[in-house]
């Protein structure tokens, strides 16, 4: 810890919150007695889990219940496995975003499941297994894992209605061969995070009408996956009626809901998992009327101590997180990014003072630092586990709302120079 206090921020993740999180999302998945199958979880931990660590963070939601990983890069998968995640451990998924010279082959010696979905992946994943399988010998030979990805609405990844039909019976000819075991048919939802928005609703409604006529499709060219899967956060908290054999969420995990209009973190029993703290590198008196960073877009309205936070658009701090449009206007409703100090008389916040630098921001204290107790070298917070600005604990929504984004890209964006350390 002394050495990463070196840097002048930190994001510290509570690892027992990114369990409990999933241990949470075990339970509710699986609330219901009357249902006749349990529903697993897999944790995404795509994007180095959201900006919290891949690793760390996998074996934190595997401890809380989780029995898949799921990644979007094929090296994300490949990096779990050698970081001694074997399969007897966790199933892992891998979208296979990577358009090009994808490690089909290892993937399969890691007995890595593997999206599908375009006819080219099908060809490429067919080759490696004949070729895996011709040359790893064993008493069980390495079939492919494939998750048939089918587009229901997002109009991303996935075979359309069309494609499906004309690749069936390649799907099903390779499963015949031995070379393939079709695992899963599975799709992505692109509104599930307003789920009190009845045309939203709707739209939802029609993926999954539209997943399900994928698998009679399916069904009728003679494949049958094992199992189905669609619901990604918003789903799994808000439509147990689409979690199917399995439910993949992301931001959950990571103790964030998708949307604040859907309420706050501890609304659902989440925890968010990461702090964000810096150090103040420098905190001095300016009078009335002082321009303050670039642009000088904002302007001190009275005599007032300024302090400086050390982390900046470099660190991944949002430039649009400063309360001001691109002309220098004020946003009516939106203030800078939020930062918690610790005063005399308890926690107090204050925002983003004018534009964020590449290093470092300014911060407006409204009083004097001496009476408030705020001096150079002092832990500010920027977000961490609260429940939001309005307590006086500002979490990523409220950076995400400053920024005008989502808490997503609050951590995600977060660069290597912050350093994460583990509690
Ligand atoms: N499934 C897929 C295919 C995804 O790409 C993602 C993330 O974007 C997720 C699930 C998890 O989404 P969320 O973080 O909203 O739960």
């Amino acid at each position: 810890e002394r050495a990463c206090r070196r840097y002048p921020a930190q994001a510290i993740v509570d690892l027992a919150a990114l369990r409990d999180n999933m241990r949470h999302l075990v339970e509710i998945v699986n609330a219901d007695p009357a249902k006749p199958h349990r529903t697993e979880v897999m944790g995404v931990v795509k994007a180095d889990a959201y900006g919290h660590g891949l690793v760390p963070a996998a074996l934190a939601a595997l401890a809380g219940g989780a029995t898949w990983l799921g990644t979007a890069q094929a090296h994300e998968a490949l990096e779990l496995r050698r970081a001694g995640i074997g399969p007897e451990r966790a199933r892992i998924l891998t979208w296979v975003n990577d358009p090009y010279e994808v490690p089909y082959d290892e993937l399969l010696r890691q007995h890595i499941d593997v999206s599908v979905g375009t006819p080219d992946a099908v060809e490429q994943l067919a080759k490696a297994a004949e070729a895996v399988q011709r040359f790893v010998r064993g008493a069980d030979p390495i079939v492919a894992h494939v998750h048939v990805k089918v587009d229901t609405g997002f109009g991303r990844n996935g075979f359309t209605l069309n494609q499906l039909d004309l690749i069936a019976p390649r799907l099903k000819q390779l499963q015949d061969a031995g070379l393939f075991e079709i695992t899963g048919q599975w799709s992505h939802l692109a509104v599930a995070d307003a789920p009190d928005v009845p045309e939203f609703v709707h739209e939802t409604d029609e993926q999954v009408a539209r997943f399900e006529e994928f698998t009679r499709h399916m069904q009728e060219a003679g494949i049958e996956p094992r199992i189905r899967h669609l619901a990604n956060t918003a789903a799994t908290l808000s439509r147990p009626e689409i979690h199917y054999d399995l439910v993949r969420p992301g931001v959950a995990l990571y103790g964030y809901e998708p949307d604040p209009a859907m309420g706050t973190p501890q609304d659902y029993g989440l925890t968010p998992a990461m702090t964000l703290q810096a150090q103040l590198s420098s905190v001095k008196h300016v009078p009335q009327g002082t321009g303050l960073s670039y642009g000088r877009v904002y302007v001190t309205d009275a005599p007032t101590s300024v302090a400086i936070v050390p982390v900046g658009y470099a660190d991944g701090i949002h430039r649009s997180a400063s309360g001001f449009d691109r002309c220098g206007s004020r946003h009516e409703d939106r203030k800078g990014g939020p930062v918690a100090f610790m005063t005399r008389d308890g926690v107090q916040v204050r925002h983003v003072s004018g534009r964020v630098c590449m290093d470092q921001f300014i911060v407006d204290l409204h009083g004097d630092a001496k009476e408030l107790g705020i001096d150079i070298g002092d832990t500010v917070q920027l977000f961490g586990p609260g429940r939001g600005e309005a307590y006086g604990e500002p979490t990523a929504d409220d950076w995400a709302k400053a920024a005008d984004t989502i808490s997503y890209e609050i951590f995600t964006c977060l660069r290597n120079r912050v350093p994460r350390l583990y509690r």
